[in-house]
């Protein structure tokens, strides 16, 4: 007798232990707010649970004394961590342009504040100066920073080194790609002035030999952009700055009649995917509204980053995300093109969700409701009536930005 009840008290004892180091399930719980995930068709209010560093459950009302800490999201949006697949990162002290120069920003300061937790920089490293970004930038910033590597050698460091044919090697940009696959997600093409395939040749070339798209900034040739997606690019391949509208460029939306060319959504259906690059020079409402009306909406929500766009009518990720709103579209839409829709471009499925597993970069969003005005690069003037603003961002699991400081650990409150 006395040794059952020793039993049935030292079970007890390991039964309220076990429960002990269970009560704490979760790191951080985020709770009540409106979860957007187009990956797993979430758009309602959930709870977002996470523990070492992943994604632990999304459900309704998952009990708070699971978690160390809380997060309270009510009235706020719940989205993966915003994917900015057009950006310039590769800063740096010397006269080289967006690739180790002044132009480009060092990715944290601009990034997590606005929920962006993975970013491509666009083509400002080449195969030759891949690995200077490599150590200067990448290893060492928090945001997930990846690369569309330039197929110039030297990459963009402005001209004559754009324009050199000559340092547009293919088989060493593949090369030095597919060695560091964890890094590059593709290949970009930019900025070329003369009227030559010759260069979006190369560039294709690099992305067949690695397997991997390519990312067009279609340069002053005046070359006709329906050639270029029905000639030259493959499914999957991507066309950036769409909405642009200079003399330089081929426009998507007819100039005279003010109507989208009609090879546009064609040129979609069959794969090419079109991305905002909103820039210093590359985002015009004449283009865009008429584009939009006509349902010709962007696929991907690239900034275009850099010190010429961040103090202009760009400013971040966000705002570009609001601009879009002001539009028209709905706010499931712009999420989705910045999360799930970039992460299937660039490859990188594993990003861009909420599923249970996933890394836990988290972007928590309010949506303030006014009268807010918004620039294109032509200083032409869009009103919108929501505008996004970042509450707190989460990478692998860490809160990294909290606006409002709505994360609060319920052993230490006082
Ligand atoms: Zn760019």
């Amino acid at each position: 007798m006395r040794r059952i009840s020793y039993l049935l008290l030292s079970g007890l004892i390991m039964l309220t232990q076990f429960a002990q180091a269970q009560t704490k399930t979760y790191s951080i719980l985020i709770k009540g707010g409106h979860v957007i995930d187009a990956r797993n068709n979430i758009n309602e209010i959930m709870d977002v649970a996470i523990q070492s560093g992943k994604i632990a459950a999304v459900a309704k009302n998952i009990d708070a004394s699971l978690a160390s800490q809380i997060v309270d999201a009510k009235g706020m949006y719940v989205t993966p961590g915003l994917i900015d697949l057009h950006a310039h990162l590769f800063a740096g002290t010397d006269d080289r342009g967006l690739s180790g120069g002044f132009s480009a920003l060092a990715p944290d300061p601009y990034t997590l504040r606005a929920g962006v937790t993975t970013v491509v920089d666009c083509g400002g490293a080449g195969w030759a100066s891949f690995d200077k970004f490599k150590s200067t930038i990448i290893d060492k910033s928090r945001t997930r920073v990846l690369s569309f590597l330039n197929i110039v050698g030297d990459g963009m460091r402005g001209d004559p080194y754009e324009q050199d044919i000559s340092d547009m090697d293919a088989k060493k940009t593949a090369e030095k790609a597919l060695a560091n696959k964890d890094i590059v997600v593709g290949f970009k093409l930019a900025h070329f002035a003369a009227a030559s395939w010759v260069p979006v040749e190369k560039v294709v070339a690099a992305g067949k030999l690695a397997d991997m798209p390519v990312i067009i900034d279609f340069g002053a040739g005046k070359l006709p952009i329906e050639d270029l997606f029905f000639k030259y690019l493959r499914p999957g391949d991507i066309f950036t700055h769409v909405y642009t509208e200079l003399e330089i460029r081929d426009p998507v939306v007819d100039l005279k009649t003010r109507k989208l060319r009609p090879f546009l959504i064609p040129a979609q259906k069959r794969g090419i995917i079109f991305d905002v690059g909103f820039g210093g020079g590359s985002f015009n409402f004449n283009q865009a509204i008429p584009a939009i009306k006509a349902g010709f909406l962007p696929n991907t929500m690239g900034t275009d980053l850099h010190t010429g766009s961040m103090n202009g009518a760009m400013k971040d990720q966000l705002n570009v995300l609001s601009i879009f709103l002001s539009m028209g579209m709905d706010i499931p839409s712009v999420i989705s093109r910045s999360t799930w829709a970039p992460a299937q471009a660039i490859k990188r499925e594993e990003l861009g969700h909420l599923s249970v597993g996933a890394g836990a970069d988290v972007a928590i969003l309010s949506v303030r409701d006014g009268k807010f005005g918004f620039r294109d690069i032509a200083g032409n003037r869009n009103e919108g009536k929501q505008k996004f603003e970042c509450e707190m961002t989460l990478r692998a699991g860490r809160i990294v930005y909290d606006l409002n400081a709505i994360a609060s650990n319920p052993e230490k409150s006082r």
